[in-house]
């Protein structure tokens, strides 16, 4: 019987490897560049974290958590999201004593039981961040920028950043009750979800991909005009520090974001190029999960940006993967003394720093040269009996299509001098 992968996972292989290699090489260098320490906390975590510190009222707690009960009847999830586990690290390990800000960076997977289409996946992976310690519109920049740093560095441009400010604690409210009054008026022509969700929490409503219910909310209070004095301050210095940036953004009143943690600012970066699932990348400013999830009240921001989509991204504009890595030298060879002999002599060249092949297959000579030739090699050499008996051999440079006498100890040096 054939077994497939589950339903919402994907095999990353072959070419598309390199790919994965581009974003995780440019994503290591943004980092860098930006001072941020890179943290891998567990993939599973007790499910009472995302229960706090993703909400009860959200579309992954409510329908979207891998929980499973561990044989030491422990309730145990796998992680949907990266803030909650990088939070409980932060407080756990006590990062709140060091020099603040705490500047954090994650890259791996997540899992989500979702219902399937383009661009998502029940096992996805982000590349994340967290800002920890800072209440200041600065930081919120600061993370904004290195989303758009790696985005600019990967050579992405159909893309737009969308920003809006969600308050605190008590704009939120007084914008909740506005926002109760009017989905009350208008619940007969919401989707049933909707319906759910205005009991639980209005503001989700606003998230809702229906087009009835678009249409609806189109005319429905914005937080913007709730926004507290303060909160406003933080929203319009934001702006400023970012148009000071150069980059470029857009106000968007119906942006609420999926998670429930969120205080003042949030923000979306969305590619014009990918269909539906067009959100590549999300976040913003999270004053209260720290304390949330049992730490000291201490001010966060971060994003997480979905490594598929961007994929989708590069992919839908024409970016390749870039060349597979060639071989440099093939070490072919004939009967069993040469095998071995080939077989030492690669591992010497690769020890070196060489890339070497040699035939591991048993193939006749013509055949390992044909397979030279796929691996798109720039030398070659065949070792049999004589050769090894001797300790000298006929270098090919395949580009050149000349030969030279060399020992086996001058291999290496000669590969080096050509090439
Ligand atoms: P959406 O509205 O697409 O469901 P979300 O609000 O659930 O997004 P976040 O929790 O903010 O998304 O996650 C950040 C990013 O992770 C998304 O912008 C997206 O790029 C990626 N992402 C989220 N869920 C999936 C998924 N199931 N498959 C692939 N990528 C995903
Ligand atoms: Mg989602």
């Amino acid at each position: 019987m054939k077994i497939a992968s589950p339903r919402g996972t994907k095999d990353i292989f072959g070419d598309e490897m390199r790919l994965w290699h581009k974003i995780e090489s440019t994503v290591k260098s943004v980092a860098d560049d930006f001072m941020l320490e890179e943290i891998r906390t567990p993939i599973f975590e007790h499910t009472e974290l995302f229960l706090r510190g993703v909400g009860e009222t959200t579309d992954i707690v409510q329908k979207e958590m891998y929980t499973f009960m561990d044989k030491g009847d422990r309730s145990i999830t796998l992680r949907p999201e990266g803030t909650a586990g990088a939070a409980r690290s932060y407080i756990e390990n006590g990062m709140g004593n060091l020099p603040q800000p705490v500047k954090l960076y994650y890259f791996g997977p997540m899992f989500r039981y979702e219902k399937m289409q383009a661009g998502r996946q029940r096992q996805f992976h982000q590349f994340g961040m967290e800002i920890f310690g800072s209440p200041k519109p600065a930081a919120d920049a600061e993370v904004i920028s290195v989303a758009k740093e790696l985005l600019e560095r990967l050579g992405i441009k159909n893309i737009s950043l969308k920003i809006n400010s969600l308050g605190c604690k008590e704009c939120r409210s007084r914008y909740n009750a506005a926002l109760k009054e009017f989905i009350g008026n208008n619940l007969s022509g919401l989707c049933e979800d909707c319906r759910e969700r205005f009991e639980k929490n209005p503001l989700r409503v606003l998230d809702c991909k229906e087009e009835k219910c678009k249409t609806i909310l189109a005319d429905a209070p914005l937080m913007l005009d709730y926004l507290d004095e303060e909160c406003r301050e933080h929203f319009d210095e934001l702006q400023e520090i970012l148009t000071a940036m150069g980059i470029d953004f857009e106000i968007d009143p119906k942006i609420v974001r999926g998670l429930d943690y969120y205080t003042k600012t949030v923000f979306e970066f969305v590619a014009g190029n990918i269909g539906a699932q067009s959100t590549v990348c999300g976040g913003g400013r999270y004053d209260g999960l720290l304390e949330e999830v049992g730490g000291k009240p201490t001010p966060a921001a971060g994003f997480g940006l979905g490594i598929e989509r961007l994929i989708l991204m590069l992919k839908a504009d024409g970016l390749d993967e870039g060349e597979k890595k060639k071989a440099d030298i093939f070490v072919g060879s004939i009967g069993k003394a040469g095998s071995i002999k080939a077989q030492v002599l690669t591992l010497e060249l690769r020890k070196k720093g060489i890339a070497a092949e040699c035939d591991t297959m048993g193939r006749s000579v013509k055949a390992q040269m044909k397979y030279a030739d796929k691996l798109g090699v720039r030398f070659s050499l065949i070792i049999g009996d004589d050769e090894v008996e001797k300790g000298i051999v006929a270098l090919k440079d395949m580009s050149e299509g000349t030969k030279a006498d060399v020992s086996f100890d001058e291999i290496y040096g000669k590969i080096k001098e050509l090439s």
